[in-house]
């Protein structure tokens, strides 16, 4: 039982990162990048990309039906996004540490909305809430000759 459940926590998983129009208007890009970077997570993938309404809509679908919806989509059609597939034993909830609570007054310093922003409504980035929605929400915004498998050299420097 728990030599499975050990194994089953080391599962690799990949979680869908998206630097935000105010992230990238900002100067930003750089800085976010680097968190998850050094942290030691693998960049499979990296675009900067316009959003279509359609697509915004698709991803935000759950959010359908709160108040703030077309305020969300219109933000994050507002400009270039940097699109991002990471890959790692744990990178969907340690991704959702390094970015902090949805609204960056409450988020902790060192988080890259406590460090880098002030309103809901401008959090510069978004992370999956799960491994599930980590490779739905790659396959949404990726085409599939997007993702690049690679073996960092540094490897057997970060895990035993
Ligand atoms: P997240 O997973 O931390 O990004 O938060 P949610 O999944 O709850 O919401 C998705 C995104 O919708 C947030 O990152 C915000 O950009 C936006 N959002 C959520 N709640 C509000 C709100 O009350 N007002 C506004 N303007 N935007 C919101
Ligand atoms: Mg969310």
């Amino acid at each position: 039982f728990l030599p499975h459940l050990v194994a089953s926590l080391e599962q690799v998983e990949q979680s869908y990162i998206m630097i935000k129009p105010d992230g990238v208007q900002r100067g930003l890009v750089g800085d976010i990048i680097s968190r998850f970077e050094k942290k030691g997570f693998k960049l499979i993938g990296l675009k900067i990309f316009q959003c279509p309404k359609e697509l915004a809509e698709e991803h935000y679908k759950d959010l359908q039906s709160k108040p703030f919806f077309p305020k969300l989509i219109e933000y994050i059609t507002s400009g270039p996004v940097v699109c991002m597939a990471w890959e790692g034993v744990g990178v969907v909830a340690s991704a959702r540490k390094l970015i902090g609570a949805t609204n960056p007054l409450q988020a902790e310093p060192g988080t890259i909305r406590g460090d880098l922003a002030v309103q809901t409504g401008r959090n510069v980035v978004h992370g999956s809430d799960s491994p599930e929605n980590g490779k739905r929400e790659i396959a949404l915004w990726f085409e599939e000759g997007e993702l690049v498998p690679w073996t960092p050299v540094q490897e057997p420097w970060l895990r035993e």
